[in-house]
C-alpha cells in the first residue's frame, strides 16, 4: 500500500492533522504543482521542475511580440495533447473524497490541469487562481471558449478570436499578467474566514496566490503544510509533512473518515 512508504513520524503529524480537520471542519485547501507530479505533470520549481528547462513566456512579451506569439501557441500544440492524457492520482482523489464527506469546504488551486475536476470536483468546489488550460480566452473581447472549440481556427500560426479578431491565449495567467479579481478576491474571503488551511504541494513563492494561505494564519487559523520542501510559510504552520502528497493525502483521509 502507498501508505506504508510513510514515515512514521509523518503519520503521526498526518495524525494530528485528522484531528484538526476534524475540530475545524470544513477546512480550505489549498494545492500547487506539486500534487500532480505524481500524475506525471512535473512542477515548476521542484527538482525536476518545468522552470529549468523551458523559461515561461511573459505576459507583457505575448502581447508585444507577434513572434512570442506564435512560439507559444507552437508549444500548446505540442503540450497540450500530452496534458489531456494526465489522470488524477490518489492525491486527487482523497481530496475529493474530504469534500464529499463536507470535511474540505473548497479546494483553491493554483494548477491549471483541471485534475480536480477530473477527480469528481464538482467546479463550484474548485477556485482556479491560475485559470485552466482546457480553455481559451480572447484578451479583449475576454469571450471564454472551450479548448477544442469549432469556431476557432487552430491550424492557423498564431489563432484569432473568431468573434472580435483579437489575441487569443490558453485562460491561465501568465507571468506579469493580473489575476482574475473575482477569483483572488473570493479566495482571499474565504481565508479570512477560515479555521483552518491545508496547504498540499506547492512552494508557496507564487504571489498573490500564497497571500491565501498567509493570510488565514495571520487571521489564526491552522496551517498544516504538505510539501516535499520548505516554504516560506513553515512559520506560521502548525503542522508541516515533507512527505509526498499522494501517500500523505491517502492515509489523512483513512484517519479524518476513521474519525468522523
Ligand atoms: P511550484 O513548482 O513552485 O512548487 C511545487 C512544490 O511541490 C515544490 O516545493 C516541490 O518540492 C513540491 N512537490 C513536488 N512534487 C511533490 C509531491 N509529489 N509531494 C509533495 N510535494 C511535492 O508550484 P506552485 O507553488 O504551484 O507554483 C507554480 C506555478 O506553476 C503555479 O502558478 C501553477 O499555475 C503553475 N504550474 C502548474 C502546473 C499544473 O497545473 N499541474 C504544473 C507546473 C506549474
Amino acid at each position: 500500500m502507498l501508505e506504508a512508504t510513510l514515515e512514521l513520524d509523518h503519520r503521526l503529524e498526518l495524525d494530528r492533522i485528522a484531528q484538526s480537520i476534524l475540530a475545524s471542519r470544513p477546512v480550505l485547501a489549498f494545492t500547487g504543482a506539486g500534487i500532480s507530479t505524481e500524475s506525471g505533470i512535473p512542477d515548476f520549481r521542484g527538482p525536476n521542475g518545468l522552470w529549468k528547462r523551458t523559461p515561461p513566456t511573459g505576459f507583457r512579451d505575448f502581447l508585444s511580440d507577434p513572434e512570442v506569439r506564435a512560439r507559444y501557441w507552437e508549444r500548446r500544440r505540442e503540450r497540450y495533447p500530452e496534458l489531456v492524457e494526465k489522470m488524477p492520482n490518489v492525491g486527487h482523489q482523497a481530496l475529493s473524497e474530504l469534500v464529499r464527506v463536507q470535511m474540505i469546504q473548497t479546494v483553491i488551486t493554483q494548477n491549471i490541469d483541471g485534475l480536480h475536476q477530473r477527480a469528481g470536483l464538482s467546479p463550484d468546489r474548485v477556485i482556479e487562481l491560475h485559470g485552466s488550460s482546457h480553455q481559451i480566452r480572447c484578451l479583449e473581447c475576454r469571450r471564454l471558449y472551450p479548448s477544442d472549440a469549432q469556431e476557432i481556427d487552430f491550424s492557423a500560426r498564431v489563432p484569432d478570436c473568431p468573434s472580435c479578431g483579437g489575441i487569443l491565449k490558453e485562460a491561465t495567467i501568465s507571468f506579469g499578467e493580473p489575476l482574475i479579481e473575482e477569483d483572488i478576491r473570493q479566495a482571499l474571503r474565504m481565508a479570512e474566514e477560515s479555521r483552518m488551511v491545508l496547504v498540499v504541494g506547492s512552494s508557496l513563492t507564487v504571489n498573490p496566490a500564497s497571500r491565501v494561505p498567509l493570510v488565514a494564519a495571520r487571521n489564526g487559523a491552522t496551517l498544516a503544510i504538505i510539501n516535499n520542501e520548505e516554504t516560506p510559510l513553515d512559520r506560521y504552520a502548525e503542522h508541516i509533512v515533507r512527505a509526498p502528497a499522494g501517500a500523505s493525502l491517502s492515509y489523512l483521509t483513512r484517519q479524518v473518515l476513521a474519525g468522523a
